[in-house]
Parts: structure tokens; C-alpha cells; sequence
């Protein structure tokens, strides 16, 4: 199942191959493996995503350089990119924040000029497309999660779609102790011999993970049509409130909303994000923030000496963004409880 699971994710997205792991994370991990990530690297990444994508750098001992986001969509600036690129640099991870594809052209024009690789957290975008290129064929390698909260699920589970077969195959090896041959191959092959050739780890996902992922896969057109309808008709509502700030969707994108982000206009209004933030939970609405920018955590402070002024647009972002409760099974009744219950806090904080 695990195999079958791989080639319908690789067919689905376009790509020659899929390798499933246990989680985005451990992808992610492989991937910097592949890449040949080694200590002294240095890995431009995104401050607005989840600390995995840059804990991935770390586990290799590299340095992750963090590049501010574009203020109108938080993704990953290609002219901030272009600023951090040193002699130590060997890629860039671009994620698509919210299930919004990034400018994979510019990004792709900056990795190829500076001999960098191309890799994509598209942990948020299964499904997205980019100028009707898909996402999972706009980067050398492209990582997919199949947490719980992800567009589909396997339980834990991830994935890295790729047109190399030789970085396919490396991390294949990673996520099964470096050993070059993997139970299955042997079976086939009548033999007990096996060789370890690197250091790798049990980064397995389970055959069963796998048959459920593949009937997930099947329920994914729909479950986006779904987050999409969501999305439009937030934007509907929330177009004529003030002191809310949509964050932009580029024409040439298909946008597939793992997040639904709003952002408060504190600069014009006196909303408190906190306060509205507590007030919508009183409400019984689910929101949350996606995300404290990665480098303003401690262990990042501490180990690589990030501070405050290190990316402000992200920073700033981040002191103004809501996550909406946004998922397939929503009904009808419960956006609309949503918006009702963001235009009456809405009303009731400006001070
Ligand atoms: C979920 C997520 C990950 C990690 O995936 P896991 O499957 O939870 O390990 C990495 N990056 C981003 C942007 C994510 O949203």
C-alpha cells in the first residue's frame, strides 16, 4: 500500500516520484539529507510557517537564514531570498503559507542564477497550482503532511514528490536506516543480504497509513471545492468590513486555504488582536495564529542569535493575523456563525 499510496500522491500532483514517510517532518528531515545539507550550510527559509520546516536545516546541522515575507500574501519575498544568499548558501525553502502557491518562476530564477536547490513546504498546498503548473512540479523537491489538520490525512504521514530519481531514491534509503535495499525488495529478491551504506532512521509510514490515505486522496477534488466555496464566501463578508485586511490571492494562482487568515487593520483601527482573539473564542469560535515567526523563538534566539528586526514584515504581520476556522465539513450554518460572530466583536472592539 505504501507504493500504491506513493504513485497515486505522484500522479495526482504530476510528479515521476513519491516517497511516503511518517510525518511532513521526517520529509522534510530526508529532503535536507538528499540535498546534502551538512554543517557550515546555510538554508534560506520562510519565518512564517511551522518551526518544522527550519527545525529540518538544524537536524542536518545547517544554518537556517531567515528572508522576510511579502506583505500583501506573508509568502516568501524572492527579492529578500536574493539579499541572504552567501557562498555557504544550498537552497531555499519556500512554503506555501496558507495553501497559497509561491512565486515559484522568481524563486526558480534566483535558485538556478546562484546554483541553489528549490524546495517546497507545500505542506499547506496539496492540490494548489501555480500559472496551471501543479504544485509538487515547481520545485526540486516538494514535501506534503498528512497530519490530521491536513488537507488529507494518513494519521502522521508525509510525503516528498520529485522528478529526480536519484534524490528519490536517496531519501528512500534515509527513511529506512541508510540500508540500500528495503524487506519488500528482498522478498522479491529471494535474498537475506542487506547493506547499510549510510546513517539513516526508521522513518517508515505503515501500509495501513497508506490505504487510508489513498481513499483520501479520492475525497481531496471535493474537500477543496469545499475549503474554496469557505473562503468566498469569508471574502464576501468580510470585503466590507474596515478594519479587517484580506490577505491577497494572486490571479495566477488556484488557491487550496489549509488557512483562512485574516489580518486586523491595527494600523487605522484600534482593534486588539488579543482581544478580539479571546472574544471570538468566547463566541465559540475556533481561531488561532498561524504563525509566531519561527526566528522569535527561544531555541532560535539561543542557538543562531535571532532577535526582533530580523524580518518586520513578518513580525508585524503577525501581531494582526486570526486564523478562521476553515474545513470541509463546515456547514453552511457554521460560516455563517462565523461571520456573525466576527462582524458583532468586530463592532464591539473598535475602543
Ligand atoms: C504541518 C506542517 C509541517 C510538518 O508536518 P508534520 O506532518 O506535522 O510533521 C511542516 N511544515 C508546515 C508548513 C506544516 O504546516
Amino acid at each position: 500500500m505504501v507504493r500504491v499510496f506513493e504513485q497515486a500522491v505522484a500522479e495526482f500532483v504530476g510528479a515521476k516520484s513519491g516517497v511516503a514517510l511518517s510525518s511532513g517532518t521526517s520529509a522534510l528531515h530526508a529532503t535536507m539529507h538528499a540535498i546534502g545539507i551538512r554543517p557550515g550550510d546555510e538554508v534560506i527559509v520562510s519565518p512564517m510557517t511551522f518551526v518544522a520546516t527550519s527545525n529540518a536545516v538544524v537536524f542536518q546541522g545547517g544554518t537556517p537564514i531567515f528572508a522576510d515575507v511579502n506583505d500583501n500574501t506573508l509568502l516568501l519575498e524572492p527579492q529578500q531570498v536574493e539579499k541572504k544568499i552567501t557562498p555557504r548558501t544550498k537552497a531555499v525553502i519556500a512554503v506555501d503559507y496558507a495553501g497559497h502557491p509561491c512565486d515559484y518562476d522568481l524563486l526558480r530564477e534566483i535558485c538556478d542564477k546562484h546554483g541553489l536547490f528549490l524546495v517546497a513546504d507545500a505542506c499547506h498546498a496539496l492540490g494548489a497550482k501555480y500559472k496551471e503548473r501543479n504544485v509538487g512540479t515547481l520545485a526540486d523537491l516538494t514535501v506534503f503532511s498528512f497530519h490530521p489538520v491536513k488537507h488529507i490525512t494518513t494519521g502522521e504521514g508525509g510525503m516528498v514528490v520529485t522528478d529526480d530519481l536519484e534524490l528519490a531514491e536517496k531519501i528512500r534509503r534515509f527513511r529506512n536506516h541508510g540500508i540500500s535495499s528495503d524487506h519488500y525488495e528482498r522478498a522479491e529478491q529471494g535474498t537475506w543480504y542487506y547493506e547499510m551504506v549510510e546513517l539513516g532512521y526508521n522513518y517508515r509510514i505503515t501500509d495501513f497509513q497508506c490505504a487510508l490515505g489513498l481513499s483520501q486522496l479520492r475525497k481531496l477534488p471535493c474537500w477543496i471545492d469545499r475549503r474554496r466555496e469557505i473562503a468566498s464566501c469569508y471574502n464576501e463578508a468580510f470585503a466590507s468590513l474596515p478594519a479587517i485586511k484580506l490577505l491577497r490571492v494572486c490571479l495566477n494562482v488556484f488557491h487550496v486555504y489549509h488557512l483562512y487568515v485574516i489580518r486586523l487593520n491595527t494600523d487605522k483601527f484600534r482593534v486588539d488582536r488579543r482581544k478580539i482573539f479571546s472574544a471570538l473564542r468566547e463566541e465559540g469560535i475556533g481561531v488561532n495564529v498561524h504563525y509566531i515567526p519561527v526566528h522569535l523563538h527561544p531555541f532560535y534566539r539561543q542557538r543562531f542569535g535571532t532577535r526582533p528586526t530580523l524580518c518586520p514584515v513578518a513580525e508585524a504581520a503577525y501581531e494582526q493575523i486570526l486564523s478562521l476556522p476553515i474545513f470541509p465539513a463546515m456547514t453552511d450554518q457554521y460560516v455563517s456563525n462565523v461571520v456573525t460572530a466576527v462582524q458583532k466583536v468586530m463592532r464591539a472592539h473598535p475602543e
